[in-house]
């Protein structure tokens, strides 16, 4: 048995759970998790804020660990190198999605990392809010940072390459102006990432306390969003603006601070849409409103890899698993600086 932590109804906080894992078969690599990030995504699935999730959910798709044992066709991997899993665990891996190396768009659907079809118990995948996970080989990640950074380095394998797939996909780089808006867990990689990549940076937050948080993470300036004259100022001026925002809010806000043939590009679900954005404001300046998946496994290496060689981190406050639905309350009021990351060693208590 595997101790975790789960949602077994939308209505209700998460509990302690005994899970099963599977015996580690040719291809698969067992991992004994040390650290699991909190995406907002665990929380709107746990408590069943998009339409199907199954119960009972044990999320969380940012593990960090170290492998514990890895099955006889396994090259890549073995026992004790540390690793990380993201969103995915398998894929159709035969589709020209995958072909690609963007299995996040495979034909077939991706295997979540939680709430995905598994023949294994109890038949949808369990998250890293446990002790140990079993993983195919194709879906697991190399870390290189130090071993104290291991903590921080959980977040990139959702909220690092959710924010670094749009950034590369639509070439952000020196010369460009970058606006991030919301900055919490994806929010705050966004602004390191988009400055490691040489763009001016600019943070859209609703919290005027963020202000000062916001320019250390890397930010060139920041604008308060409630704030209509701080917004007017930036008109027509971006080349890209990557939108975080967990909740529904009024996109034409940010379309109006595109210059022409910009982009905005949407990461956030929220639970319930967003009012329909101005067709005037899109068709007069060729603006465009795009969306995005999380990243493909060979990017997330290689946003790993970049990571490793800028030391780029997530800044994180470390929670141990009993105080994980204080941690879901204060992420629902946008009170953390800026992901909580699990301590998995306090399952063991
Ligand atoms: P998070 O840590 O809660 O950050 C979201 C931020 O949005 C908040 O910190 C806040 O930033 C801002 N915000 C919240 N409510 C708002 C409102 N009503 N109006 C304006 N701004 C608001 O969440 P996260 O983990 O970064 O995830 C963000 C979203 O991305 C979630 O919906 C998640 O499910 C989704 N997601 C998508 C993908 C993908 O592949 N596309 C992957 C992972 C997560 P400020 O305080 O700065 O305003
Ligand atoms: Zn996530």
């Amino acid at each position: 048995m595997t101790k975790a932590f789960g949602a077994v109804t939308e209505h209700t906080p998460l509990v302690a759970l005994d899970i099963e894992r599977r015996e580690p078969g040719a291809h698969d690599v067992a991992i004994d998790i040390a650290y699991c990030g909190v995406c907002h995504s665990d929380l709107h699935q746990a408590r069943g804020e998009w339409a199907g999730t199954l119960y009972p959910c044990v999320p969380g798709h940012e593990i960090v660990g170290r492998v514990s044992a890895v099955g006889s066709e396994v090259t890549a991997f073995k026992v004790g190198d540390t690793v990380g899993v993201g969103c995915m665990v398998d894929s159709c891996q035969h589709c020209s999605a995958c072909d690609e190396g963007l299995e996040q768009y495979c034909d077939d659907g991706f295997i979540g990392t939680y709430n995905g079809a598994t023949a294994d118990a109890p038949g949808h995948t369990q998250g890293g809010y446990s002790q140990a996970i079993v993983v195919n080989d194709k879906f697991v990640l190399k870390v290189s940072h130090p071993a104290e950074q291991l903590a921080a380095v959980a977040p990139l394998l959702c909220a690092g390459i959710t924010t670094w797939s749009p950034l590369r996909h639509w070439k952000v780089g020196p010369g460009q102006k970058v606006g991030v808006v919301g900055i919490g867990g994806l929010g705050h990689m966004g602004v390191k990432l988009a400055h490691a990549l040489g763009a001016h940076v600019v943070a859209f937050t609703t919290s005027d306390s963020k202000r000062e948080a916001a320019l250390a993470l890397g930010a060139d300036e920041v604008v308060v969003s409630r704030n209509p004259d701080e917004m007017n100022a930036h008109a027509n001026s971006f080349d890209f603006i990557l939108n975080t925002v967990a909740a529904s809010h009024d996109l034409d806000a940010f379309t109006a601070l595109l210059k022409r043939d910009g982009t905005m590009t949407l990461v956030g679900v929220p639970e319930h849409p967003h009012p329909s954005p101005n067709v005037g404001a899109l068709i007069f300046r060729r603006r465009t409103i795009a969306g995005s998946l999380i990243g493909g496994i060979a990017e997330t290496q290689e946003m790993l890899d970049f990571c490793a060689e800028k030391g780029i981190v997530a800044d994180i406050e470390l929670i141990d698993i009993h105080d994980i639905n204080e941690a879901f309350d204060r992420m629902q009021r946008s009170d953390v600086k800026y992901r909580f990351v699990i301590d998995n060693a306090t399952l063991n208590a």
